[in-house]
């Protein structure tokens, strides 16, 4: 013991700084990211704010300094993108003072690498570039949302947003497969302050000293490549991060583990996963034409209930009720929870299809486990992964337009049916999952390049 003991310690003199944004997506790339490098030798040191907090038991080797917000965040409002927008640049102003000063404090004592920050997280860069900390910056995103970011103002110029009703199918040319929809939803009155966001974001990347991107070479080749010639700072395309890491789990909410007892006993395939993510909601009226959906299918299903999934429902902390006669219409095929280990769920044998939001950890998990999807984007960066869920790498289904449950009950139908198009999803799911498996190989793109990333850290 010992002798572990001092070679860990000798090995552990570099301390690397890691700053996430605090969401649930944000959160866990991150403390996947951590898992890595704690493994390549770093010594870790977590900064977050008291909104969201992560649960330190978790992670006994790591340090933590906590970072007040609370207070100074925006209240919720009934628009999930305007104020998860509007927070995003809240915990920026509120975290600038309180983050400088533990910084500094922490550099007289330690020998900081680098300081690894959330994209969204530009005041926080720029505090810790003027204490003279090299800063790497970690986008939770695709490598294709990024390419779009950066694009987003000239998009803005040419007239494609704010968008009219009439726009929405327009291929937006400069971008393909991008069409009008599929760019962050600015119809609202909140142009302002996304294009405010995306702005400060591309910015923070291309000040950084090197950008962490949780993807892989084997889903957007030619999109990495754009970022690499465009961006003029070092890309590390490291993905998929949830199956290179050791990290135990950053889930905020409790995981109801029973679910994958219960998956044990279900024929393989033969399971509807359904999860819209941590923050993308539906309306009352959504969640009744989702459950009958489901239930009409006849499908065996384990839907993923959050509390605050409803908008304007009473409380955000319990479930929302399901419709009358629900219950019985589906006794003894169905199971629902209000939160999973989805990583585990979508690995297990007994799941033959996902509808999920398309944020880009649940894409992500999915096209790694071979599992293909209805898609369902609500908002930000999701609508671009559906584009190119459906049109690119074409392991799924889009669901859109108004939710009703004949059009939901026809796509899960479509999915989880033998035939086409079902099999054809299928094929192509397992065969970027094998792919995904390839970038993680020794040799691989994904590990080679965290072996790069090591070296970089080392030479900041
Ligand atoms: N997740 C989970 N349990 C659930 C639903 C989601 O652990 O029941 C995890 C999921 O594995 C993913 C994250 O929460 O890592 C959600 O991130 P994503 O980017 O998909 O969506 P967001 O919540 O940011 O909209």
């Amino acid at each position: 013991i010992g002798g572990h003991t001092t070679t860990a310690t000798a090995d552990r003199r570099r301390r690397v700084l890691f700053f996430p944004l605090p969401y649930q997506g944000h959160i866990n790339p991150m403390f996947q990211l951590a898992g890595l490098l704690h493994l390549r030798g770093f010594s870790v040191t977590v900064f977050h704010t008291d909104f969201n907090a992560p649960d330190k038991s978790r992670h006994p080797a790591y340090d933590f300094v906590p970072v007040p917000v609370r207070g100074c965040l925006p209240k919720g409002s009934s628009d999930a993108l305007q104020v998860t927008v509007e927070r995003i640049l809240a915990v920026n102003r509120a975290c600038e003072a309180p983050f400088r000063e533990r910084l500094a404090s922490l550099l007289a004592r330690e020998d900081v690498a680098c300081l690894v920050a959330d994209a969204h997280l530009l005041t926080l860069l720029d505090v810790a570039r003027g204490l003279g900390v090299p800063t790497l910056v970690l986008r939770t995103g695709s490598a294709a949302c990024l390419r779009m970011f950066a694009a987003f103002p000239a998009l803005c110029d040419k007239g494609y947003q704010p968008a009219q009703e009439s726009q929405l199918e327009t291929p937006v040319t400069e971008l393909p497969p991008y069409r009008v929809r599929d760019l962050p939803s600015t119809t609202s009155a909140c142009h302002g302050v996304i294009s405010e966001v995306i702005s400060r974001l591309v910015t923070a990347v291309t000040t950084s000293s090197g950008l962490i991107l949780n993807t892989m070479d084997a889903l957007e080749c030619g999109e990495l490549a754009s970022l690499r010639r465009d961006f003029g700072v070092p890309v590390f395309d490291i993905g998929p991060l949830h199956m290179l890491s050791p990290a135990a789990s950053s889930s905020l909410l409790l995981q109801d583990r029973g679910c994958l007892e219960w998956l044990d006993a279900q024929a393989p395939a033969s399971v509807l996963y359904v999860s819209f993510g941590s923050l993308a909601s539906m309306s009352a009226a959504e969640l009744v034409e989702t459950a009958w959906g489901i239930a009409n299918s006849g499908y065996t299903f384990l839907w993923v209930l959050r509390p605050g999934l409803v908008r304007g429902s009473q409380t955000s902390e319990a479930a929302p009720p399901l419709p009358d006669g629900f219950d019985a219409a589906t006794r003894g095929r169905g199971m629902v929870v209000s939160w999973a280990p989805q990583e585990e769920v979508l690995a297990h044998p007994a799941v033959g299809a996902f509808w999920t939001h398309c944020g880009w950890n649940s894409t992500l998990e999915s096209l790694c486990a071979g599992v293909p999807v209805i898609a369902r984007p609500c908002f930000g960066d999701q609508m671009g992964n559906a584009r190119y869920v459906d049109h690119v790498w074409r392991t799924g289904l889009t669901l859109d337009g108004v939710l009703e449950r004949g059009e939901v009950e026809a796509a899960v139908a479509a999915l989880m049916a033998p035939g086409e198009p079902g099999d054809g999803l299928r094929r192509r799911a397992r065969e970027l999952e094998s792919s995904a498996a390839d970038c993680m190989t020794k040799d691989g793109s994904s590990c080679t390049n965290v072996d790069k990333l090591v070296d970089h850290i080392l030479t900041l």
